[in-house]
């Protein structure tokens, strides 16, 4: 029996919610006493072998054309494959744009229980107890999976990533692999220099910015700190940035290390999906300003006096 684990990659770079969810993976198969295996389809960059580092004792490496550009259905049918031939019980995905669309699709070919969004490891002690967050991280869900084969997905940033000495072995797994439905014929970098969704560290303004003129400032303190950019619902819909950077319950859910909000009030929906960043540091004019609730650091001031500021004291730290 083993705990399977999807790895997912851009561009043959493992993605660190990848790490996220083998670290957690592994330990799974700590607590049940079964193997941690890897799934890995397409060409990576990668050495694959040092995924043994955060416990996984194998990995299944599928390779094939058509698994070089992501397909949801062409992938689901993969993992399905190695999941039933490893006799795979708990399969592991990242709670990220291609978790959010495999495993529910795996979890049905398996006929498998599903929890999206696992915080914590499961309570294994009575069943198999699933802990995720719930109406915009406002309360928790202890949810029991019934079914043999269980699928849970972990929130991106939940999760420590542990490493210790260790190699995987790496084999290749012979799947039958549909030719996909859909075609990538290009794609383009809409906006920022690091993705939003992966980025460790993000600067986002609001309206308090006033004007869609005054982004070079955020831009730079981005720039210094290798930041990704986002802002809030308003400042997307009025057309001051591309809707790819609108953060929040209707916008893009994130975890970053450290989120700076500049000029953002903090209202409920745009903390939905920013609040499970680990550290938020709030720079807003008004005191009152309800994002300092959800604040680690706050800075009462003008963005306009404090944010240059910032990103000089950051470039002397940087020499
Ligand atoms: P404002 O509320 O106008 O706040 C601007 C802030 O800037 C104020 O706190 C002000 O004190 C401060 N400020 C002004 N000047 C300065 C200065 N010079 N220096 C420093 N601070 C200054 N919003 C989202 O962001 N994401 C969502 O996904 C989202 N989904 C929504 C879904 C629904 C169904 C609804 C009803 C609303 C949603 N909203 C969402 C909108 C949300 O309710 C707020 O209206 C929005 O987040 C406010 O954006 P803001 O903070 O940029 O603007």
């Amino acid at each position: 029996m083993s705990v399977l684990i999807f790895v997912d990659h851009l561009h043959g770079h493992i993605k660190k919610a990848s790490h996220e969810a083998l670290t957690y993976g592994a330990k799974i198969a700590e607590q049940t006493g079964d193997t941690a295996e890897a799934v890995v389809l397409g060409n990576v960059s990668e050495d694959l072998a040092a995924l043994g580092q955060h416990g996984v004792k194998k990995v299944h490496h599928v390779q094939s054309d058509a698994l070089n550009t992501f397909d949801s259905q062409v992938y689901t049918k993969v993992i399905a494959q190695v999941a039933e031939q490893s006799g795979a019980k708990v399969i592991v995905f990242s709670n990220n744009s291609s978790g959010k669309a495999l495993a529910p699709r795996v979890a049905v070919r398996l006929k498998a229980g599903l929890v999206a969004g696992a915080t914590a490891l499961p309570d294994i002690s009575n069943g198999f107890v699933v802990r995720k967050a719930v109406f915009s991280g406002k309360a928790v869900a202890n949810v029991a999976i019934k079914t043999d084969v269980k699928v849970v997905s972990l929130n991106v940033n939940a999760f420590t990533i542990s490493t210790s000495e260790g190699t995987a072995e790496v084999v290749p797994f012979n799947a039958t692999v549909d030719a996909p439905k859909t075609k990538i014929v290009g794609s383009t970098k809409t906006s920022g220099k690091v993705s939003l969704t992966e980025a460790d560290v993000v600067v986002s303004a609001g309206r308090g910015l006033k004007g869609p003129e005054n982004w070079k400032m955020v831009e730079d303190l981005a720039d210094e700190l290798g930041a990704a950019l986002a802002c809030s619902r308003p400042v997307a819909d009025a057309h001051w940035r591309p809707h790819n950077e609108h953060v929040g319950q209707t916008g893009i859910a994130i975890a970053p290390n450290l989120y700076i909000a500049i000029g953002i009030s903090g209202a409920i929906q745009h903390l939905a999906g920013v609040n499970r960043s680990k550290t938020i540091v709030v720079i807003n004019k008004d005191p009152e300003a309800p994002f300092f609730k959800a604040a680690d650091y706050g800075i009462v001031g003008d963005a306009f006096e404090v944010v240059p500021k910032i990103t000089e004291a950051v470039k002397k730290i940087k020499g």
